[in-house]
């Protein structure tokens, strides 16, 4: 299965701006969540899914300039392969995503950037459901009572709930299907509410795949208060503590936090001795409960020979992401008698804050002397502890 995945970010949210008044300068899906732009919650999901092969954005005309220099290939979204104008209707932005799809890709998903807040898990599931039918959607149990009018709002019927669903995005189709649905809608373009909705008539088996996790479509200024408060209470979900040391020596290069650190003596170890590294990923796996650095990478291990440390803390981190939680703040003390860590504190900031995918202002780091006692006071070693804490995955 290989997948193509069509974010759409080209709604004029004229509901959004009506209830943002004068604070809406800003495309809805950019507008910041928790001070990052709506739509990269949805690109970092589906670019850490190893089905998805791409991503292709549609965004309004007057957009695509400013965005394409901004994150076509950039490390924000690696994944993104296009940036295209989008249209009036929902089914021409698609269309024109359409157009630039990988010709390798099997499937197609679809998915609205006004939800940030689509997990890994749910994504999961719905990929692996997908393969068994002609289509998969994310939904769920329409819950409260419905009632149908007339015009003047007097009550008509109250609708049975059994086999009611509320259809949401991600919405996945066999490429073959969505072509043929394509086609069908360029000779009657009658306006269509979910991209299934193009695909149902014809005949196509597709499922509803149940989704617990919130997945709130912005649509007010207030459902993005609403999308706040749900990535607020993940945030402090899970603590993890790593603590490591290694040996001083001659002629070794010294690793420290991912950057090179210049002195006569360098860490010993198996792979390239990263102290802090090492701490950071055990307390990444403690954290998300995944047992510790030589469970995964064993030192009898003949692969881990001399390799970066930064191997290690991508692969937990990977691990880490599958169970639908990311690193949300980073402590750390280093404990090293010389050189004097001060001159590189910031780019070891800046190196732990890209290998994690946070933001420098979420990585902390504080540097010990020994005062000369001990074997790290008299510069035979160095040691590290860090602090992790993951809230969900989008927060
Ligand atoms: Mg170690």
């Amino acid at each position: 299965m290989r997948i193509s995945a069509i974010v759409l970010a080209a709604g004029a949210g004229r509901r959004f701006r009506s209830t943002a008044g004068k604070r809406f300068k800003l495309l809805k899906a950019f507008y910041p969540l928790k001070s990052r732009p709506m739509f990269l919650y949805s690109l970092d999901i589906l670019s850490a899914s190893k089905e998805i092969c791409e991503i292709i954005l549609a965004v309004p005309s007057q957009w695509v300039g400013r965005i394409r220099r901004r994150f076509l290939g950039k490390k924000y979204s690696p994944k993104v392969s296009a940036v295209v104008r989008g249209g009036k209707a929902r089914t021409d932005s698609c269309q024109s995503a359409f157009k630039r799809l990988d010709p390798k890709s099997t499937h197609v998903l679809i998915h609205d950037a006004a939800r940030p807040l689509l997990s890994s898990k749910a994504l999961a599931k719905l990929v692996s459901v997908a393969k068994k039918y002609d289509g998969a959607i994310l939904g769920k149990r329409v819950v409260p009572t419905i009632k149908q009018t007339d015009r003047s709002r007097s009550i008509k019927l109250t609708v049975s709930r059994e086999n009611m669903w509320e259809a949401e995005t991600p919405q996945i189709f066999k490429r073959g299907l969505l072509e043929k649905a394509f086609a069908q809608y360029k000779k009657n373009p009658a306006p269509i509410l979910d991209d299934a909705a193009l695909c149902e008539p014809l005949g196509a088996k597709i499922k509803i795949v149940e989704n617990p996790t919130p997945n709130v479509k912005i649509t007010t200024f207030s459902d993005l208060r609403l999308a706040e408060k749900i990535l607020a209470n993940g945030a402090s979900e899970r603590w993890g503590i790593g603590f490591d040391v290694h040996r001083l020596v001659p002629n070794r290069k010294f690793m420290l936090g991912g950057v090179r650190i210049t002195g006569k003596f360098g860490a010993l170890g198996h792979s390239d001795g990263d102290a802090l590294l090492h701490a950071v990923t055990d307390a990444l796996l403690g954290a998300a409960g995944l047992g510790d650095i030589g469970d995964w990478f064993p030192d009898t291990n003949k692969r881990y020979r001399g390799v970066p440390s930064s191997i290690f803390l991508k692969r937990a981190l990977r691990s880490v992401k599958e169970l639908g939680l990311a690193p949300v703040h980073l402590d750390t003390i280093v404990h090293l008698e010389r050189p004097k860590l001060k001159q590189f504190k910031e780019k070891i900031r800046s190196r732990l804050a890209s290998l994690l995918s946070m933001r420098k202002s979420q990585v902390n780091i504080k540097a010990k002397t020994h005062e000369g006692l001990g074997s790290i006071g008299k510069a035979k070693a160095v040691a590290a502890e860090a602090v992790i804490t993951l809230g969900m995955e989008n927060g």
